[in-house]
């Protein structure tokens, strides 16, 4: 998991969880964005077809209540003078996304629920995995999960959200059942370069090009070197931003390479010199000149074919639900789903239509 991510605003309004400075308690944004943090997201896009495509981003944004802005090159070029801009170049500016530190995040997360411990509410079981289910003999209804160590009653519900792993447990968890779930979620790999004391480049927002969200859904690169399939499935998409500390942090790359979370120092090239086509300082750099102060951060985004995340409830099991899939964009839209999941055990009311993420249709 990479610790600085985009918080991005493009997700529904009723989901949307700002982490905003002017919208936000002063006690949590001290506690999760640090003193020189940068605001405001670019999405930056090359050519008439990514240029339409980010004008109505804009408009979809806008409609939705967010602030979002289309700037042509030249105002481009003033809110980032460090990159190479086009003529024909333009972004859509989302002035109010912000950057998480998420390893920041989720120890806020955990101290928050550690007071519910004292309840009976919360409890953590680290390094202990689930293992299968338990069931009533008479219902067949979930009344348990078996982890390695201990058996974990459910009154209400039982949640299933191991990311790329959510299709091989709920393979092992319904094995001695006669469900048949293959929940298509697949590893894809992400590498992340962090690039310390590197201080001739000044970025004043996260950077991304357009392609690290069209990525998101599409299996064909635009990148791929063509060779192999395990090149056929790489792309390379420029992401910029910094870390809590000030250290460049530059991305990203996406392939199915399995589980394997190994360093591949050829990606880690490549993920630079994309780089160095946003940035022409970079080009004057070589990448070894940092080997001793870099950095390289992998991941596993948890990736399903349709592009869509898979949140709601598993049929033929009752109490059981999944929620997974959310690719590049499980950080931002942890809160939002967490919400949904709620409203579905609970029996609210849902205050987003959950049928485009339902496990019907979508498992073999
Ligand atoms: C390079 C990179 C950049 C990214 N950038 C962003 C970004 O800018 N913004 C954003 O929103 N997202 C970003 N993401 C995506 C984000 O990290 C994922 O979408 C998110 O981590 C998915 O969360 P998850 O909880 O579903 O899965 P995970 O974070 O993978 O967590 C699944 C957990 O389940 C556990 N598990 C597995 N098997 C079992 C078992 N049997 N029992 C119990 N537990 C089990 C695993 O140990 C793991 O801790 C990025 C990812 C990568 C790789």
């Amino acid at each position: 998991m990479p610790s600085i991510v985009s918080c991005t605003s493009a997700r529904p309004k009723e989901l949307f969880v700002s982490a905003n400075p002017k919208t936000v308690s002063r006690s949590l944004v001290h506690r999760l964005v640090w003193p020189n943090a940068i605001f405001g997201s670019l999405l930056i896009g090359r050519t008439p077809e990514e240029l339409a495509k980010l004008k109505g981003m804009v408009k979809q944004l806008s409609e939705a209540g967010l602030r979002a802005e289309y700037l042509s090159s030249g105002a481009l070029l003033l809110e980032e003078p460090a990159l190479a801009v086009g003529k024909e170049d333009g972004a859509a500016f989302l002035p109010d996304d912000c950057q998480l530190d998420a390893q920041r995040t989720v120890a806020f997360i955990e101290k928050a629920n550690r007071h519910f411990a004292l309840k009976g509410r919360y409890a953590e079981f680290y390094h202990d995995p689930a293992v299968s289910l338990l069931r009533s003999g008479s219902s067949g209804e979930v009344e348990a999960v078996q982890t390695s160590k201990n058996t974990l009653y459910s009154k209400k519900a039982v949640v299933i959200a191991a990311g790329c792993w959510s299709g091989s447990l709920m393979h092992d968890l319904v094995r001695e059942s006669n469900i048949a779930l293959d929940v298509p979620v697949k590893p894809r790999k992400g590498h992340l370069l962090v690039v310390e004391n590197i201080n001739s480049i000044q970025l004043n927002h996260g950077l991304m090009e357009v392609g690290y969200v069209d990525h998101e859904i599409g299996t064909h690169p635009t990148s791929s070197l063509g060779m192999d399939d395990h090149e056929q499935t790489l792309s390379i998409s420029m992401t910029a931003t910094l870390d809590t500390v000030g250290n460049l942090v530059l991305g990203s790359s996406r392939q199915f390479a399995g589980f394997s979370t190994e360093v591949d120092d050829s990606i880690i090239h490549r993920i630079w010199s994309r780089a160095g086509e946003f940035f022409p300082t970079l080009r004057e750099l070589s990448l070894t000149e940092f080997a001793k102060s870099r950095k390289v951060r992998i991941g596993l985004r948890p990736y399903m074919p349709d592009g869509k995340p898979i949140i709601g409830p598993v049929p033929g099991l009752p109490k059981v639900l999944l929620a997974t899939g959310h690719e590049g964009g499980g950080l931002s839209l942890a809160l939002g789903t967490a919400e949904m999941v709620t409203d579905m055990v609970l029996g609210h009311p849902e205050k987003v239509d959950s049928a485009p993420f339902s496990v019907q249709g979508r498992c073999g």
